[in-house]
């Protein structure tokens, strides 16, 4: 498996906020074909190549989120994408291993849908403060509370909840996934707003679990309107997962995929992006014409993934995502009817 450096990048982008630093008290603005510097690449290159070596050793490929640093998707990722994208293609990869660079939810999915395969996450602490905020037992006190009802999650949450959910949605499918069950009340968990967006454009009547991700709800309405005020009302694109109040100043709300599409279709010269900072960076080389103008939160989930413990992974074959047989049934059986009704965006 040859290492392609499939993005030859100019660094015009100033990447100086952390996990820790306020997420609004700086404005990123992409306007770069690409985004690594050469010198940045050369400095890595070694590393990189260990990588692929190691990858053509294991038969593995490395399979990244959008959210992934641009050092990772553009470097050593072999299949990118949002979590809908990386569990379809995680399906019909023709590996024995595979590396999540994401989080520990979307490496569980992975293993739910490709049991006989090894699935790999570099760092076991990589969590989601979405998953992270329920459990089965959540679930089945919800699903007491409220007999009969059908259980939409979104694929945020672990193994043991989508067991206990009829369907799994993503931020992609998730009004499709709901009206798919042709009732007229869902329970939906984890994410409150995503939840809150769903029932904005349906007739279904959506009974919440009271989660939210810690990136994003850290947006809010006022700060997007006052940015639009300042750089002249450019059009703003945002991620579900948002609050309502910042929703409400988008002009396309959509998936990370569902965001990607809609620059690719509509060419804006400028547009704010509302979601974790490394998606700009990310899709920046598809799209030269635009400037990304973004507000800066990164995930520190996310982040905690690097090259270093990429390597790490595939040298020691850890960490291992194991799940009890008859958990990963059920929860299949839940992500299995979110992949029939398939992407919506
Ligand atoms: S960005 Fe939010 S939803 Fe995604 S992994 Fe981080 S905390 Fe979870």
């Amino acid at each position: 498996m040859a290492l392609t450096c499939r993005h030859r990048l100019v660094n015009l982008y100033n990447s100086s906020c952390s996990a820790t630093e306020s997420h609004l008290t700086t404005i990123q603005i992409t306007r770069a074909t690409d985004v690594l510097p050469e010198e940045e690449i050369a400095a890595v290159q070694p590393l990189v190549d260990e990588i692929n070596r190691l990858k053509i050793e294991r038969n593995a490929i490395v399979a990244a989120h959008n959210y992934m640093t641009p050092d990772i998707f553009h470097l050593v990722a072999d299949i990118t994408g949002d979590s809908l994208a990386l569990a379809n293609l995680a399906l019909e990869a023709d590996a024995d291993v595979i590396v999540l660079a994401g989080v520990k939810f979307m490496a569980e999915t992975a293993k739910i849908i490709n049991p006989e395969k090894t699935i790999l996450i570099p760092d076991l602490a990589a969590g989601c403060s979405l998953a992270d905020g329920i459990t089965g037992a959540d679930v089945r006190r919800m699903k007491a509370q409220y007999p009969g009802l059908p259980v939409v999650s979104y694929v945020n949450t672990s193994a043991e909840v989508k067991a206990e959910s009829e369907i799994t949605c993503t931020s992609g499918n998730a009004l499709a996934v709901v009206e798919s069950l042709g009732v007229d009340r869902v329970i939906f968990t984890p994410d409150q707003y995503l939840g809150k967006w769903v029932a904005s454009k349906t007739d279904v009547e959506v009974i919440l679990w009271e989660g939210s991700c810690m990136v994003h709800e850290r947006f809010t309405g006022e700060e997007i309107s006052d940015y639009k005020r300042d750089m002249g009302d450019i059009p703003v694109i945002a991620h579900p997962e948002c609050p309502p109040d910042v929703l409400a100043e988008a002009d396309y709300v959509g998936s990370t995929h569902g965001m990607i599409k809609w620059v690719s279709d509509n060419r804006p010269r400028k547009v704010m992006m509302i979601t974790e900072c490394s998606m700009a960076d990310n899709i920046a080389s598809a799209a030269p014409d635009t400037e990304f103008v973004r507000p800066c939160n990164l995930c520190p989930h996310m982040k905690r993934i690097t090259l270093d413990n990429i390597k790490r992974s595939l040298e020691t074959l850890t960490y291992q995502i194991e799940i009890p047989q008859d958990v990963a049934e059920r929860a299949r059986r839940a992500v299995t009817r979110m992949l029939e009704v398939g992407r919506q965006d």
